[in-house]
């Protein structure tokens, strides 16, 4: 009788820690949650600096040496996504004025822009 009592008490203690280690794991995953929420607020702060750093660079360059290739880099992927807008302009059917690039609608007979005929 000693025996059983002593199993049961032993796969009492097994699903006692079975639960723990359930909750624990629950509560492993909440902690990793806010670590990663706190990441993310630290890359956003990280952004923050580096635009206004950038922001400094396009105002009046005067943004030590180290940024200017970065800020650089920045610029040549802005060119980028206007080109590729341009493209997806030109999927969609959009027109752009031939002399000053300007959006025009199709049936205008003249650039709003710089008034060419179109
Ligand atoms: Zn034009």
């Amino acid at each position: 009788m000693a025996d059983f009592k002593e199993f049961g008490d032993k796969a009492c203690s097994f699903a006692k820690n079975m639960a723990d280690k359930a909750n624990d794991a629950v509560e492993v995953q909440k902690l990793k949650a806010k670590i990663r929420d706190c990441r993310n607020e630290i890359d956003d702060i990280y952004s923050s600096i580096g635009a206004s750093i950038y922001n400094r660079y396009k105002e009046d360059d005067t943004v030590d040496a180290e940024y200017l290739d970065p800020c650089g880099s920045i610029d040549e992927k802005y060119e980028e996504i206007a080109e590729l807008n341009d493209k997806i302009d030109i999927i969609k059917g959009c027109m752009r004025c031939p002399n000053c690039q300007a959006p025009v609608n199709t049936g205008d007979a003249f650039c709003s822009k710089c008034g060419r005929p179109l």
